[in-house]
This record gives structure tokens, C-alpha cells and sequence, in this order.
């Protein structure tokens, strides 16, 4: 209410040339806040063919919130130490969020890091091909859990600067898709040949070259108290994830590691309210930390992830002491979904799926890829025709945010880097739902696990009508 009053006043006062409607009609304010979203032990982790019991929780699981307001336009990001979220469960935050906040559910952004140490919150095991489905109750207490932290986000929001910067951070990240040399090219569970290989052994002398290029930079958002310490900073990096978790356990991977070495560095950690690092997902389906070259040798459990979270974290940290502040920023939102079809599948691979499921016994915990695909090929193809793909846009100044609901390749994230009307623009994947990888048409026609029906499940030209639709929306908010 008083914060109203306050906008009402300043929006008076400021009558003229100023009352534009692109003007910010007060000072940027912000809150963040962390809401834990740890499964209970015993319940499925995912992330492999196969889900597996959790025996332990090596670090909590978070769902990390941001509310930004204008005076006019009130955004919420909230990043969740997940694999992904199902479209519903998004569906849902948001409603319970606008019921309890008022901030629009075209202004909520919720994303997954990917994390392959967590619990579902997909859905049950094995799943069709549903952009709506009913919650189980890890999602709804998700859902819950998600409200909570913007709500006390919205709680904590005070006078803020913002700030938005960029560091390149390369060697972390290698594309997974390779060329390899002639003949050299295993079958695929279809029993046909690729063009390319996924994580083809490191170090293999059959490699040729990389099928595509990495995106080495990290983009991020800073939020201050004026002149003071920091608020919150949202982050985005194009790396799918590290891995290296002990056997049956629980871990925000990199990026939950990530979220506590900024704090640590910003403040020691111990601020009050508590400053919010956020690592969401850029456009990484095709990349990884496996240096296929030059590979490393093996390390312990959380080592690795370990070492890039602090690299990384040093790096930004290096970045935000250079950034430039400003007291104002445009905020603004679009939110579409669109009606991309699920992928086509054919009579033949209808029937070879039909004779692999008939010729292959299931064995309990074995996994079999040409009867894992057959079963998700048969369940693809009762899919309903059409999709309800969700994607966003988000302005913050002359910043934007980019949303899929995929695990979108690097150059698509290039290519939206280059080609948005917002200077300072970057994707973040796994927003909103999860609809399997979304290679460019190029890479579909590679071929490789990524392109795999079952893998990939919507139609060829998904990445093209994806980044019409992002552009359309990120010109309406400029
Ligand atoms: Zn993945």
C-alpha cells in the first residue's frame, strides 16, 4: 500500500516529458530470498536412464526468487535446483503466486538449472507427452514452495541500483556432439547411422571436430541497496551441468556450489536479510565439462563441480566490481504459448518400436536403449497434436531475458545474443516446462542422441519458430 501511495505521488509530481510511458515511475526496488525445495530421503533421483532411491542429502536444493519493481511493473525470477519442471507446475506457482502477491503470471519467470542430482518434479515414471498433467505431491509442495520465496522476496524489497554484466569464461565449456572419423560411427538404438556422436569417449583418437560452437559468457544482473552491498545477482551460463555426486545422493550440482562461493566472497555469508546468488541454465544441450581433447584425469566426488562453481563464482565476482549502477530500469514481460507440434512419428518407426518392445524382455534396473526408445517412440506418438510450448521474454532496462522450455542448443542462445533489438540480451533454458532438446534444424539433420525421437520430441523447425516468437516479444517490450 505505502509503496503505492508512493508511486501515485511520484507519478503526479513527474507529469510531462517524464510521465512517458516508457519512464520508470520510481526508483527500481528488489527483495530475494531462497525457499528450500529438498525431497525427502527415499524419493527418486533423476537425471539418469533410470530413476534411483535417494540415500542422502549432500546439499539442499533451493528454489532462488527475485522480485524486481519500478514503481509500475512488478517481475518475479525464481531459479529451482532442479532437472526441470513440468509445464503444470509452473502453471500452477504462478497462479498461487498472482493470488497471493498480485505480480502477473506473464511476469513470473521459473526455470530449472538442470541439475541431475535432484528429484522429479516432472511427473511419474514413464512419462507421455503432456503439456498438462495432474501435480503428484512433490510437485505440489514445490508449488507451494516457490510461492513462499517470492512471497518473501515481495517481502524484502527495498531500494535498488541495478547493473548488468558479461564475462567470457571458455574453458569450462565443450561442445559433446563430435564428427568422428570414417567408419568409426557406432549405430544408434535405432540401428541406423549418425553424423555425429554425443560424449564420444575423451581423449578418442576417432575424433574430428566439435559440431557446433560453445557460448563461453556469463550474463548477469546485479541488484545493490543504493550505493551499498548487494541484493541479489542472477546469473546465466551455457553449461549443461558437472555431475560427479556420491552414489544415491542429493546436490544442487555447480550451481547450488556457484550460489554459496559468490556469498561467501561477497560477504562471508552472514548479511542480513541474506544476499541471493541465482545460476540459472543458458542454451546448453550441447555442451558439457568434458574436455574431449585434452581430458582430465578422474577426481572424488564433488571436486570437480566444486572447482568450477568457485572459478566461475571468482570470475563474476571479478566482473560485478566494474559493473556500472543505475538507480532506474524499465521492467516489462510477454509471455506466449505456442502451438508447436510434437513430432511426426512415421508408420516405420511406429513398427519398429511395435517389434523391439514384442523381442526384448524388460530386465529389472537394466537398461536397454533400443527398448528404452521403443517405449518412449510408442508414447510419442499418442502424443495430442499440438504442444503449449511456453516462452518469455523479460526487460529489465536495456537488459532482456530469453525463455525455452527446452534444452536448447549454443548457437540458438548465440543467435538470439546477435539478433535481439535489446543490447544486452541472453537466453535461459528450462523455463516454464520440459519439453525435451531443441536442436537447430541443423544439428536435427546431424543426427545423435540429442535428435533421438524420445530425445527430441517436437517437430524440426521448433529452434526457428522458438526465436521468431522470442524476437516478436522482445521488440514489443523495447
Ligand atoms: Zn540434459
Amino acid at each position: 500500500m505505502k509503496s503505492m501511495i508512493a508511486t501515485t505521488l511520484l507519478s503526479l509530481l513527474m507529469a510531462g516529458p517524464l510521465d512517458a510511458e516508457d519512464a520508470p515511475k520510481a526508483p527500481l526496488s528488489a527483495g530475494a530470498a531462497t525457499s528450500s525445495i529438498t525431497p525427502d530421503i527415499g524419493g527418486d533421483v533423476v537425471g539418469g536412464f533410470l530413476p534411483f532411491p535417494c540415500t542422502h542429502v549432500h546439499d539442499d536444493l533451493y528454489a532462488r526468487c527475485l522480485v524486481l519493481d519500478d514503481g509500475k511493473t512488478r517481475l518475479a525470477l525464481v531459479v529451482c535446483d532442479l532437472l526441470g519442471i513440468h509445464r503444470s507446475v509452473s502453471v500452477e506457482a504462478k497462479k498461487r503466486i498472482e493470488a497471493q502477491t498480485g505480480i502477473p503470471a506473464a511476469n513470473v519467470m521459473i526455470s530449472a538449472t538442470h541439475t541431475h542430482s535432484a528429484t522429479s518434479a516432472l511427473g511419474k515414471y514413464p512419462r507421455g507427452y503432456f503439456s498438462d498433467i495432474e501435480l503428484d505431491d512433490y510437485q505440489q509442495f514445490l508449488v507451494r514452495r516457490i510461492a513462499d520465496g517470492v512471497r518473501r522476496a515481495v517481502n524484502l524489497l527495498r531500494p535498488a541500483e541495478v547493473a548488468f554484466g558479461t564475462v567470457d569464461i571458455p574453458e569450462h565449456v565443450f561442445c559433446r556432439r563430435w564428427f568422428l572419423k570414417e567408419g568409426t560411427m557406432p549405430p544408434n538404438p535405432f540401428g541406423k547411422i549418425d553424423k555425429v556422436k554425443m560424449n564420444p569417449g575423451a581423449g578418442s583418437p576417432n575424433l574430428v571436430e566439435p559440431a557446433g560452437p560453445t557460448d563461453p559468457t556469463v550474463s548477469f544482473l546485479a541488484l545493490r541497496e543504493p550505493g551499498g552491498r548487494l541484493i541479489s545477482v542472477f546469473s546465466a551460463y551455457s553449461l549443461h551441468y558437472v555431475g560427479g555426486v556420491g552414489s544415491g545422493h542429493i546436490s544442487a550440482d555447480y550451481y547450488g556450489m556457484y550460489c554459496e562461493a559468490l556469498k561467501r566472497l561477497q560477504e562471508g555469508g552472514s548479511a542480513d536479510p541474506p544476499f541471493v546468488a541465482m545460476m540459472a541454465n543458458g542454451t546448453s544441450g550441447d555442451i558439457n565439462n568434458i574436455n574431449f581433447r585434452t581430458p582430465r584425469p578422474g577426481k572424488p566426488p564433488y571436486e570437480q563441480m566444486r572447482y568450477v562453481a568457485e572459478d566461475v563464482a571468482s570470475k563474476v565476482n571479478g566482473a560485478l566490481a566494474k559493473a556500472t549502477w543505475q538507480d532506474k530500469a524499465v521492467l516489462g514481460a510477454r509471455y506466449r504459448e505456442l502451438g508447436i507440434s510434437w513430432r511426426t512419428i512415421d508408420g516405420d518407426l511406429l513398427e519398429w518400436a511395435n517389434q523391439t518392445e514384442a523381442k526384448t524382455p524388460p530386465v529389472e534396473g537394466k537398461v536397454d536403449l533400443p527398448l528404452a526408445y521403443a517405449g518412449r517412440v510408442q508414447r510419442l506418438a499418442k502424443a495430442s497434436p499440438e504442444t503449449k510450448l511456453p516462452v518469455q521474454i523479460l526487460r529489465i532496462g536495456d537488459a532482456c531475458i530469453g525463455t525455452t522450455p527446452c534444452e536448447t542448443f549454443a548457437e540458438t542462445g548465440l543467435e538470439f545474443k546477435k539478433r535481439s533489438p535489446l543490447p544486452k540480451s541472453f537466453l535461459v533454458e528450462l523455463a516454464h516446462g520440459y519439453y525435451g532438446y531443441m536442436p537447430t534444424p541443423r544439428h536435427f539433420e546431424l543426427g545423435g542422441y540429442e535428435t533421438w525421437p524420445g530425445t527430441c520430441n517436437l517437430e524440426p523447425q521448433a529452434s526457428v519458430k522458438v526465436m521468431d516468437a522470442l524476437l516478436e516479444m522482445a521488440e514489443e517490450v523495447r
